[in-house]
C-alpha cells in the first residue's frame, strides 16, 4: 500500500481522537492508481448522537459563543498560519484523496488559510456591528431599538469532495467567527484534509467540542447529522438530489438549512470576442479541476460567425492539456475522484453521442494517463448540442463541454436561462453595454464578465433555482451563521 502523507486518524469529538461507535472504516482510494491508501472512520447516528452534545456543551458553556469576536480572530488566524506551515503535506494528501493535481491542491491551500484569515477580519467586524448605534429610526423618540448579531448555536456542516478542505473552510472559518459550535461532515470520497484541519485545531487550543471532525457515508453520518434535533442550522453543499434530503430533513425540525447545490453554467461568447482570450477562458472553465466544479462552464454558446475558429482553437487546446500523474508538478489535469464518477461521466459520453452531439475530441481515456488504472477520462467537448439533448440539461460534473451556436444576443440569453440550475454564468464581448445587459439579464447568482471562474473570499457565492439558496462567502457567509435579535428599550417617562 502506498504510504499516507497523513497519519490515520479517529472522529475528533469534544477535543479527543475517538474510534466510531460500531468500529466501522471505510477505504480511501487513490484515483490516479486504483489503490487503497489509508482508512477513515465511518461514523454512525451514535457518533452523531456524541459530537452534537459535545458542540452543545461547548456553546452552552459560553467559553467560545460568549467570547468577543476579537478573541475568537486570534483561534482563526492560528489555524490560518498552521495551514500555511502544513501546506505542502495537505496538499499531497489532497491530491491523493481526490485526484486533484498538486499545483491545484497547494493554489486551494493557500486560499482555504486565506478564508480563515478573512473571517479573523469579519469576526473583528461584528463587535464594531454590535456596538453600532442604534441603526433604526421607527419615528418614536422614545424607544431606541437596536440589533445585535449572536452566533446561532450548534451547527451541522455537509460538504462534498470537490474542493475537500476549501469547502469545509467556507463553512466553519465563518460558523466559528460567528461563535457557532460545529459538527463538520465531510465526503467519504476526500476527508483526509478536514480531519487535518481537526488536528491543527487542537495544535491551536481550540477549546475542546467548538469544533468536531466527523467522517463517515451519507446515510451513515451525513443523514443523522441533518436530520439532528440539537442542531441550530445545516449548511451544506452537494448535488440537488442530496440537498432535497437534507433540506428536508432540516425541515422536520424546523431548522435553517443553505444550500449550495449543483449548477450548469453557460458561457456566451459574442462574435465581437478576442477569440484567443474567449478559448482560455472557456478552457479554463471547462477544464479546471477537472471540470469537477459547480460553477463549471458546461454550456458553451458561441455566436454563428466565429463558431468555426472558435472550435478548431478549442479542441486545438483542449488536447494539449497537460494530463499525466497529479503529483508530478506542471500536471494540469488528474483522473476523476472515484470510479462511481467515472463511470457516470462515460455514461454521459455515450449519451451526447447516442443523442446525435459531434464529439470533437475526448470522450476516452487521454493519453498523458499513466499506466492502464486509474480514473482518467480526456478532456472532451462536443458540439453541435441542442437543448433537449441531457449532456446539455444535466449537471455532468466531469471533463465534458457542450457547445451550442446562437444568432441573436436574446437567443443567447434564453437558451443561458433554459435551465433548471442558477449559479453562475458568463459573458464574452467587446461591448460593455451588451456585457451588462447579458449580466443583467442571466438568471444565476454569479455572473462574470470577459473572464471565468474567479472567486472571492470576500464576495457572495451561491445560486437560485436548482443550484440552491443562501450565500457563502464575505458578510453573508457570517450572517449564515447569526441569529439577529432586535432589543428595544423605552427611554422616555412620560410617554402617558
Ligand atoms: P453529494 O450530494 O453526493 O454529497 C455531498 C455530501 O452530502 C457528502 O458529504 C455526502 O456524504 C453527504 N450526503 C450524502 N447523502 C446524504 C444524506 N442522505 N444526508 C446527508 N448527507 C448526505 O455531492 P458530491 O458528489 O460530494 O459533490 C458534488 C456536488 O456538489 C455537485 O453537484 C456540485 O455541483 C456540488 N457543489 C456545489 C458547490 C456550490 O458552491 N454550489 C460547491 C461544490 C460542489
Amino acid at each position: 500500500m502506498a504510504s499516507s502523507p497523513v497519519p490515520p486518524r479517529l472522529l475528533y469529538i469534544g477535543g479527543e481522537w475517538v474510534a466510531p461507535v460500531k468500529g466501522g472504516s471505510l477505504p480511501v482510494i487513490n484515483p490516479a492508481t486504483e489503490k487503497e491508501f489509508a482508512r477513515i472512520p465511518n461514523a454512525t447516528s451514535e457518533d452523531v448522537d456524541a459530537a452534537v452534545a459535545a458542540a452543545t456543551a461547548a456553546f452552552k458553556s459560553g467559553h467560545w459563543s460568549k467570547t468577543t469576536g476579537a478573541y475568537r480572530a486570534k483561534y482563526l488566524r492560528a489555524i490560518a498560519a498552521k495551514l500555511r506551515e502544513h501546506k505542502a503535506v495537505l496538499a499531497k494528501a489532497e491530491t491523493m484523496d481526490c485526484g486533484k493535481p498538486i499545483d491545484e491542491a497547494s493554489w486551494d491551500m493557500d486560499d482555504v488559510a486565506t478564508c480563515f484569515d478573512y473571517y479573523a477580519g469579519q469576526a473583528e467586524a461584528l463587535d464594531g456591528r454590535n456596538a453600532a448605534p442604534p441603526a433604526i429610526d421607527v419615528g418614536m423618540a422614545e424607544f431606541d431599538v437596536r440589533v445585535r448579531r449572536e452566533a446561532l448555536g450548534v451547527v451541522g456542516l455537509i460538504t462534498p469532495w470537490n474542493y475537500p478542505l476549501l469547502m469545509a473552510a467556507w463553512k466553519v472559518a465563518p460558523a466559528l467567527a460567528a461563535g457557532c459550535t460545529a459538527v463538520l461532515k465531510p465526503s467519504e470520497l476526500a476527508s483526509l484534509t478536514c480531519l487535518e484541519l481537526a488536528a491543527i485545531a487542537a495544535q491551536v487550543g481550540l477549546p475542546p467540542g467548538v469544533l468536531n471532525v466527523i467522517t463517515g457515508t451519507g446515510p451513515d453520518a451525513g443523514a443523522p447529522l441533518s436530520g439532528h434535533k440539537g442542531l441550530a442550522k445545516v449548511a451544506f453543499t452537494g448535488s440537488a438530489a442530496t440537498g432535497r434530503l437534507v433540506a428536508q430533513a432540516a425541515a422536520a425540525n424546523i431548522r435553517p438549512a443553505s444550500m449550495e447545490l449543483g449548477g450548469k453554467s453557460a458561457l456566451i461568447v459574442f462574435e465581437d470576442a478576442d477569440v484567443e482570450q474567449a478559448v482560455e477562458w472557456a478552457m479554463f472553465g471547462a477544464f479546471w479541476t477537472n471540470g469537477q466544479i459547480c460553477s463549471s462552464t458546461s454550456r458553451l454558446l458561441v455566436a454563428e460567425a466565429i463558431a468555426p475558429a472558435f472550435l478548431q482553437q478549442l479542441k486545438k487546446r483542449a488536447e494539449s492539456i497537460n494530463v499525466c500523474d497529479p503529483l508530478t508538478e506542471g500536471c494540469r489535469m488528474g483522473p476523476l475522484v472515484s470510479e462511481g464518477q467515472y463511470r457516470k461521466v462515460l455514461a454521459y459520453v455515450e449519451a451526447g453521442k447516442a443523442d446525435g452531439a459531434q464529439l470533437v475530441t475526448g470522450g476516452g481515456r487521454p493519453a498523458g494517463a499513466p499506466g492502464s488504472s486509474g480514473y482518467w477520462v480526456a478532456p472532451t467537448v462536443f458540439a453541435g448540442v441542442t437543448p433537449g439533448m441531457r449532456i446539455w440539461r444535466e449537471e455532468i460534473f466531469g471533463p465534458v463541454l457542450s457547445v451550442a451556436t446562437f444568432a441573436t444576443e436574446a437567443e443567447a440569453v434564453a437558451a443561458a436561462n433554459d435551465s433548471e440550475y442558477g449559479l453562475a454564468g458568463a459573458v464574452i464581448s467587446a461591448d460593455p453595454d451588451r456585457c451588462k445587459r447579458v449580466a443583467e439579464a442571466l438568471e444565476c447568482g454569479i455572473v462574470w464578465i470577459n473572464c471565468s471562474q474567479p472567486c472571492f473570499c470576500y464576495a457572495p457565492w451561491g445560486g437560485i433555482k436548482n443550484s440552491g439558496h443562501g450565500r457563502e462567502l464575505g458578510e453573508w457567509g457570517l450572517d449564515n451563521f447569526l441569529s439577529v435579535k432586535q432589543i428595544t428599550k423605552y427611554v422616555s417617562p412620560d410617554i402617558w
